[in-house]
């Protein structure tokens, strides 16, 4: 069994997948509290929900792209048995981790996005500093959300110092919503001559900021 918030068909909003048709499998419960969070409502509740069914619901909106989300996905081992049981069914799968468990045993077949918490966060000090040994350059992908000019700093330094830039499909510069201004990050990455990309969150801008289930 898995405890689950939610699980619905949309848009993928961020990665180098966003604008694609996806669904997602929003597991219950993480134990971070980052300062900007906007999935709070999936610290408690949900409901305890067999994989089986999960899969049954997964098929029935026919989607071949799968974002298992929180929360904190990784926090419920049995997350792993869902995943590997959605990639023998030919899903492509995405796994969006919050970076504070290890990603260690998750079924190779699937992609991860590994968040790396910046200091306005609050929980930079719990990063899972040997995910990013793990990072496969054909797959994974590395998420910064940057809340102001510190924040940017110390992506940059931990993009040099762990050489990611070869090492991830993708190094994601991520806009904390409402905490910064969108064209003073879109200068610092311009300037900054990284191999990274900013994006913004898809879903925010089409449904707004609030909006479950979308
Ligand atoms: S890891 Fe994700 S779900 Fe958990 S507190 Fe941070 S932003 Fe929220």
């Amino acid at each position: 069994m898995l405890r689950v918030t939610e699980i619905f068909r949309s848009l993928q909003g961020e990665s180098t997948h966003a604008g694609r048709p996806c669904t997602f499998v929003r597991l219950t419960g993480c134990p971070m509290r980052c300062v900007w969070c906007d999935s709070e409502y999936t610290f408690s509740g949900g409901e305890h929900v067999s994989i089986e069914e999960v899969l049954k619901q997964v098929r029935a909106f026919g989607c071949q792209l799968v974002e298992v989300t929180g929360g904190e996905p990784l926090a419920q081992r049995q997350a792993h048995t869902l995943i590997q049981r959605l990639c023998d069914e030919g899903f492509e799968v995405l796994i969006e981790t919050g970076g504070f468990f290890s990603t260690e045993g998750i079924d190779e077949r699937a992609a991860i996005i590994l968040d790396v918490k910046c200091p306005a966060s609050g929980e930079d000090t719990r990063n899972h500093w040997p995910n990013l040994d793990r990072l496969r350059s054909d797959r994974d992908e590395v998420k910064f959300v940057i809340a102001n000019r510190s924040d940017w700093e110390y992506a940059a330094d931990v993009i040099k110092r762990y050489e990611l830039e070869p090492r991830a499909r993708a190094i994601l510069i991520s806009p904390a919503w409402d905490e910064i201004d969108l064209k003073e990050l879109a200068q610092w990455t311009a300037e900054s001559g990284l191999r990274v990309r900013m994006q913004l969150q898809l879903h925010k801008y089409i449904w707004g900021p609030d909006v479950k289930g979308v």
